[in-house]
């Protein structure tokens, strides 16, 4: 009990409105008020101490040859000394920067000092009415009087720090008058309480209009500073305080840290299961932030699964790393919406300042090459940025510009990759694979620039040549060949793609059935209703399937099932060790007859040894790709390796 009081006491001297009947506030925003509040009386401070002055030595000339007129100048010299010393301080404290924030305690000694200078206001009647003359009293009314008036309006945005100077003055004036005894006093008495009321009632009308004005304007503030969402700062605020910590490191040497996180799989998250349900994951992504990080790590939300945080208080790299282990830990539990279990890994890149760079601009795309090597290196990872990354980030948008062009002048080709028929030893087809001769950096792997032509749009024009190519020198192979393309998860989403196939097999005269599209399991993921009309529509023209890279992503055996599938690539790196994994051995042979049963067809990629080869075969594999059976060559020499067999050439 007692300590709420002392606390609601506390709150009152520290200019709080609530006591008066005014808005309440939380403590961010109470500190915000109070430093608009303390920063318009110290705007006014320095006037009202030099009035403080001339009053002062007015009253000392009033008494001046009086008895009273030592005990005057020893009033008066405390005034001039405290006023002249608050006056220049004010001054000092005017010319530097507003604060964002005043403490409690600025506002609460403030308060002590208009009390301070209002008791001995109130001191002056009290000390020298009763033996002024008639004159002289005039002088110390009106001086009180006015130093009544002056007071309330400096102070009228502060009514505690109002009515602390001001109060003193009117008992001071209220005993003086009293103590003189004329017949008057009680009429002036009346007026004297109903100028304090009118007083009071303006000062405060005027404190809770300025407030209340102040709270509105920070609300609306605070709106376009929020993501709606998830009521994280938005990308908006995020701008505003990386500034300030720029402003910060420069001007004071400090060092903070800018960790940038991404939901690895979040677009597929929204194209799966629908805008409402990503969105419940970020309000929970959110929430998890908030609990794994601290006041003072400010996090924000940048846009769709991008999240960012301002680290200044841990600057050491292993406490940055351990900030962005436990954020990356605590989203790896599911995600619980809607009675369905979703998952989300993050992966997070670091940029340190200064170290890393002293300019916003800079500084983001630091820390955007660290999330992209992160993102590369596979969901989970945390990556710091690095000098080296400056390269590779000025590669990616050399290549970026580049790719543009890279068709029109011709950098493009195809390389072809035989597969091989286990059961007849003969080649069936060959795979066509992209490759980019780039004039001065030479072959740039699929790897690199596939990714740079999703991400710019380009892949639609470049998949619809690769389609184009591969078909025209498939129509020139012998029949029994077939021709297989790659086809990526953003060519799929483009609606006129199965009208590009369809010319292009006509265009080249291409019986549909030679011509196999190769995807992977990332397109069904990401839109599995569309992605199954597309390969239907494609099955109706007769153009095969194939499940590329199979047992690198979900691998769910639904696909298999639901999808119109003709083969299945078993993905190289099961291949590489079935002769020294028992697990990966069993995993083959049983895939190889669940794909069977179903009818699909199943090749096995990146066969190097003749022992895989021999073991393939003896597990009922249908078909082998990989080094041992022919690296991707060039268009010419197609027809040479499709007269061979491996077979045929192991025994010669
Ligand atoms: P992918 O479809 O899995 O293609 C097989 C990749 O493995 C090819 O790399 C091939 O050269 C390599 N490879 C084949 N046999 C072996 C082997 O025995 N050992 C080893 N270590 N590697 C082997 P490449 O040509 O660099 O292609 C990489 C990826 O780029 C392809 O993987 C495919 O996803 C993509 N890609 C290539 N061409 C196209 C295209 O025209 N369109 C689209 N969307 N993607 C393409
Ligand atoms: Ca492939
Ligand atoms: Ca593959």
């Amino acid at each position: 009990m007692q300590r709420l009081f002392t606390a609601r006491l506390g709150d009152l001297l520290a200019g709080d409105l609530r006591a008066f009947g005014g808005p309440s506030t939380i403590e961010p925003l109470a500190g915000r008020i109070r430093a608009e509040q303390v920063s318009i009386v110290l705007r006014n401070t320095l006037l009202g101490m030099v009035a403080n002055i001339l009053n002062a030595a007015t009253f000392v000339m009033a008494v001046w040859g009086s008895p009273d007129q030592t005990k005057a100048i020893l009033w008066a010299s405390v005034i001039i000394i405290a006023a002249g010393f608050v006056g220049l301080r004010s001054r000092s404290s005017f010319q530097t920067v507003k604060p964002r924030s005043v403490s409690r305690r600025t506002t609460q000694n403030l308060v002590r000092n208009a009390f301070l200078f209002g008791t001995w206001w109130g001191a002056l009647p009290v000390l020298f009415f009763g033996g002024a003359t008639s004159a002289a009293q005039v002088v110390i009314t009106c001086l009180s009087a006015g130093m009544i008036a002056g007071g309330a309006a400096s102070f009228y945005t502060i009514p505690i720090a109002a009515i602390a100077y001001t109060l003193p003055i009117f008992v001071g004036s209220a005993v003086a008058i009293v103590w003189v005894e004329d017949a008057v006093n009680l009429p002036v008495a009346i007026l004297m309480v109903s100028y304090a009321i009118t007083l009071f009632r303006a000062v405060l009308a005027h404190a809770f209009e300025f407030t209340q004005r102040f709270i509105l304007q920070a609300e609306s503030e605070n709106a376009i500073r929020r993501d709606v969402l998830t009521s994280l700062p938005n990308r908006f605020s995020f701008n505003e305080r990386l500034e300030n910590a720029l402003v910060d490191a420069k001007q004071f040497d400090q060092h903070f840290s800018l960790l940038l996180f991404d939901l690895s799989n979040f677009d597929e998250v929204n194209d799966r299961f629908g805008r409402a349900m990503a969105d419940a994951v970020l309000v929970e992504v959110a929430a998890r932030l908030r609990k794994s990080t601290r006041e003072s790590d400010g996090i924000a939300r940048l846009e769709g699964g991008e999240f960012a945080i301002i680290a200044a208080r841990d600057i050491r790299p292993d406490q940055i790393r351990f900030l962005a282990e436990q954020i990356i830990d605590a989203m790896r539990a599911p995600f619980l919406i809607e009675g369905r279990e979703i998952y989300c890994k993050a992966s997070a890149g670091i940029a340190l300042a200064p170290a890393d760079g002293l300019d916003a601009t800079h500084l983001l795309r630091c820390v955007d090459t660290a999330l992209h090597r992160a993102k590369t290196l596979g969901a989970g990872s945390i990556q710091f940025f690095c000098a080296s990354d400056d390269e590779a980030a000025a590669r990616r948008h050399a290549l970026e510009r580049d790719l543009a062009t890279a068709l029109a002048n011709d950098q493009l080709s195809l390389a072809f990759q035989p597969f091989l028929d286990l059961g007849s030893d003969r080649i069936r087809g060959f795979e066509a694979l992209l490759r980019w001769q780039h004039p001065t950096l030479g072959a740039i792997p699929p790897s690199e620039f596939i990714s740079i032509a999703e991400e710019t749009g380009l892949i639609h024009a470049i998949g619809h040549w690769a389609i184009s190519a591969a078909c025209l020198a498939a129509a020139q192979w012998p029949r029994d060949l077939r021709v297989s393309v790659n086809l990526s998860a953003v060519q799929l989403k483009n609606k006129s793609l199965l009208d590009g196939i369809a010319m292009v097999l006509s265009e080249t005269g291409l019986e549909p059935k030679r011509l196999e599209v190769e995807i992977t399991e990332s397109v069904l993921i990401s839109d599995f209703e569309d992605a199954v009309s597309l390969l239907q529509s494609l099955s109706f023209l007769s153009v095969t399937v194939a499940l590329d890279d199979f047992g690198t992503g979900f691998s769910s055996l639904t696909y298999l099932r639901k999808l119109p599938l003709s083969r299945l690539k078993i993905d190289r790196s099961f291949v590489q060790d079935i002769l020294t994994d028992a697990d990966c051995a069993a995993i083959v042979r049983s895939l190889v007859q669940l794909a069977h049963e179903l009818r699909i067809e199943v090749t096995a990629e990146g066969v190097e040894t003749p022992e895989q080869l021999d073991y393939l075969r003896r597990v009922g594999c249908d078909e082998a790709q990989g080094y041992l059976i022919g690296k991707p060559v060039g268009i010419d020499d197609i027809f040479g390796i499709a007269a061979k067999a491996i077979g045929q050439e192991q025994n010669t």
